[in-house]
Order: C-alpha cells, then structure tokens, then sequence
C-alpha cells in the first residue's frame, strides 16, 4: 500500500501526512490507524479521530467514522506499508537511516545519538523507547521532506523480528550494542538472543555499517554476518575494522558522569576530542562511544559530535534519573525497566554516587528497592537470588525488595553488613529512613511500576 492519502494534506504532501494510532494526537490532516490492543481497540476511537481533524481511517473494518477508509486484512501491516513508502522515497533522496538494537541502553544511546544527529541535520528519532512493531513504523511516517536522518530503536523477542523492522526502514548503519540476558526467558537462550540480534547488520549493504562492540564476544562476532563495513567502539584494544572508536582516561565525577578523551581511529590515523557527558553511570561510556562511532560512519564532524555528546541531556523518563533532594538524599530514579546487567550497572553507579557523598557525609548509605526482573524464564528465581548476592558483594547497605521474587532477593542478600527485607511497592517509601548523603536506588521491570516509589520519596523532602 502507498501513502495514499498524500493529497489529503498541505505542506508535508512531498514525503506523507501524520500518521497516529491514537485519537488523542489527530490533528488536521492525519491518518488514523485503527490498531486492536489487548485492552482498547482503536476502531472504537476513529471518529474521535476524525473528529479532532483525521482525513482518513485505516482499519480491518468500517468504524462510525465519518471520513473515507482504506480496508487492509491487518492494521499493523497496513502501518507497516506507510513506513516503507515513507522511507523509501526518503532514502531515494538521500536520507540516512540508523537502527540501534542491543540487550541494554537501546533508549539511552538512541537519546545520545538523536542528539549528535540534530546537530548536523533534521533528525527524526523514537519518542521514549518506541521499538516494536508498532513503534518503529509509526516513528518512521514522522520522516518529513527535510528529514536527513531517521533513527530505529528496535528491540527483539525472538527470531526474525529484528530483520522484519530492518525491512522497514532499510538501514544505511545497523548498530548492537550488548547481548546480555534481558528477556533470555523469550529466547530460551544467549546464543539464540546473538542470533536474533545480529538480523540487524543481516541486511547492510556493503557500502553500510555495521557498528558493533568490541568488547562484547558475542556482539563483536556478528562482523562474520554482514557484508557492511565494521565500526568497531568499545574500552578494550580495539584492532582491526574500518573505524575504531575508544575513551582514554575515563574520569567518573562526584555524579557518576563520566570525562574521556574520544579516540577515533581509520586508514587516516588518529584523531581526538574531549568529552564531558550529562548524563548519568559508567555504562554511558559505552553508549557514547556507540554513538559517535555511527555518526562518524555517517561522516559527521568529530569536534561536533564531541560538543554534542557533552551537551546532551536525558530525554526518556525513569532511566538514571537523579534527583537531589534539599535534604542532600540522592535519588537515581531508574525504574524504567531492568534485567540482570542492567541491575548490575544501577547498583555500581549507587554505589559511585555514595562515594561522592560520603566527602560530605561519611555516615551516607546506599539504599536499594529492587523489583522482579520480570521475562528471564526458568531461571529467575536463580538471577534474582544471585541479584541479592550481587547487592551484599558490591557493599549496599539496605535492599528493599519488591514484587514475586523479592524473597529471592533477600535470600541472596546475605551478609553482616547488608539489612535486606521484602515490602510493597505503596509501603517502601514510608518504611525508609533516612539521612543527608544516602543514595537510593529505585529499579525493577516496568511491570513492577516502582516509579510511584520514586515521586513518593522525591516529593518527601
Ligand atoms: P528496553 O529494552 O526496555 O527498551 P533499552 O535497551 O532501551 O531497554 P535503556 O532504557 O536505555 O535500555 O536503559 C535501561 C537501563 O539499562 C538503564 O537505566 C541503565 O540502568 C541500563 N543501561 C544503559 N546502558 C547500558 C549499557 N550499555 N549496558 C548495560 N546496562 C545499560
Ligand atoms: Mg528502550
């Protein structure tokens, strides 16, 4: 299916109208894909849509809606096609296309990138972590006529899924990031996880990137699975590729935000610029160094990406969000969503963060309100003891645990100098006391909902 209602608007005519799944963002002009969900069905809200100025209704069915209706036998598919026009006439004209996919720090890097890319050119890129079937092409039909670079965060949950959202959007450079064990329960293994992964450098032309992590064994061997060129970032000795992008002298302040001297090596030697990143923890080294390795295949400035980076600030909720309260209590605020190394990562940056704080206050204490890590299949009650383990070793003080594997939590959390107990989510908060310096994380899988903890104890101040 083309873009067919191309006429029904003004000034975007060239690449295609708006489209929107939901009646609360139609404006003048838009298509409305009318999507069944497990709760809502759209059909119900096309004349909502309509009404607040949609030109058209996509959907398996005619709904009450008074404006004209393309048919198609699956709405996803049907959005799925707009993208592809949308997309495809953009790249005839040269826009460059990047996907970012990897276990952990999809969103992150993918904020990191939209930023670097804004400065050279009119970026579309996901709002939050749109990564799905849904969210990928819904994110593609924003590509406008101007639109020089589209970025796709694109998750996975089993095998093929990766390669369909790359026939999508066609990638010009196709990025992973890790392979660790988020949602291993849905692949039913790492390797398989690795395969599903690597769709994403599948399809690169040979004029393409692939940019891939040095330092992961299980990232750096899909060079074998493309035909693109390599881009390797990571910490280690990096050898070999066609650009090789590194930090020297990793500095972390007082904020867990880390300095570094970006190092970017090709057939043209090396070249350098320093950086001073915004955002929060250890791990957005590696996410920065994935960025700028992309926009420098995509030829961008080195001095520009550099200024980029280090100007560039969180843009999705709940990750690493840091909060000092007045009482000089920290809050890190990274309820999003967790899996075993990302709860890892959390933990080391609270741990950081305390020992930035006990300069002032050396009594401070690292509090941890951890929720089930949900999707890790039959071992989790394994990673989630293991977790509790992980918090005693890296010397928390405090885990409150919450959710269906909280006992699990605590039962890993065994040592003398850790006090760890199970409690509910809308109990946490109250049960805390604490004091000026303490750092609390706050992180569980989006299911778990711990963000309401967070607010709780940001606005008790
Ligand atoms: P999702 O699959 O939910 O979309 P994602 O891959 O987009 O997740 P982010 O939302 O960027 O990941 O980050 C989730 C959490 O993972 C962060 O809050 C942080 O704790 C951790 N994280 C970020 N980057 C990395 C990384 N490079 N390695 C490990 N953990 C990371
Ligand atoms: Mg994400």
């Amino acid at each position: 299916m083309q873009p067919a209602a191309v006429e029904l608007v003004g000034d975007d005519a060239l690449v295609g109208p708006e489209v929107v799944i939901d009646n609360r963002e139609a404006r003048p002009g838009a298509i409305f894909v009318a999507i069944p969900g497990e709760r809502v069905d759209g059909h119900d809200f096309a004349p909502r849509a309509v009404e607040a100025g949609a030109a058209c209704v996509i959907g398996t069915h005619l709904t009450e809606a008074d404006a004209p209706h393309i048919l198609a036998a699956d709405s996803v598919d049907a959005l799925s096609w707009l993208a592809r026009g949308v997309v495809a006439e953009a790249r005839a004209r040269g826009m460059l296309s990047v996907g970012v996919t990897g276990s952990s720090g999809k969103t992150s890097t993918k904020d990191l990138m939209a930023q670097i890319f804004e400065a050279a050119g009119p970026t579309v890129a996901p709002v939050g972590s749109q990564n799905n079937e849904i969210g990928v092409p819904l994110t593609a039909c924003r590509v406008g006529a101007s639109t020089a670079y589209l970025i796709s965060e694109m998750g996975a949950r089993g095998i093929g899924h990766i390669a369909w959202l790359t026939s999508l959007v066609g990638l010009d450079i196709g990025m992973c990031l890790n392979v660790g064990r988020a949602h291993v329960g849905e692949f039913g293994g790492m390797e398989t996880t690795a395969r599903a992964k690597s769709e994403i450098v599948a399809d690169l032309a040979p004029d393409g990137w692939a940019v891939l992590n040095f330092d992961d064994p299980l990232v750096s061997a899909m060079a074998d699975a493309t035909r693109a060129r390599i881009a390797w970032f990571g910490e280690g000795n990096l050898t070999g590729g066609d650009l090789r992008v590194t930090a020297r002298d990793v500095r972390l302040n007082a904020l867990s935000q880390a300095s570094f001297t970006l190092v970017a090596s090709d057939g043209d030697g090396e070249r350098t610029a320093e950086v001073a990143l915004g955002v929060i923890g250890r791990q957005q080294v590696s996410n920065a160094l994935a960025a700028a390795a992309a926009a420098l295949a995509a030829g961008l400035d080195l001095d520009l990406i550099a200024a980029a980076l280090s100007a560039a600030t969180p843009r999705s909720q709940w990750r690493m969000e840091l909060a000092p309260r007045a009482d000089g209590v920290l809050i890190l605020n990274d309820a999003y969503n967790a899996n075993p190394d990302s709860m890892a990562v959390a933990l080391a940056t609270a741990v950081e963060l305390a020992a930035g704080t006990r300069r002032e206050h050396p009594e401070a204490r690292v509090v941890a309100v951890l929720g089930d890590m949900l999707e890790l299949g039959p071992t989790a009650a394994e990673l989630h003891q293991e977790l509790g383990r992980l918090a005693a070793d890296l010397g928390i003080n405090e885990v409150v645990a919450v959710g269906e594997f909280a006992d699990q939590i605590v039962a890993g959390a065994t040592s003398e100098n850790i006090a760890a107990r199970a409690s509910t989510r809308d109990q946490v908060a109250s049960s805390l006391t604490l004091s000026p310096g303490d750092v609390v994380l706050i992180k569980g899988s989006r299911g778990v909902g711990l963000e309401t903890v967070a607010a709780t104890l940001v606005a008790r101040d």
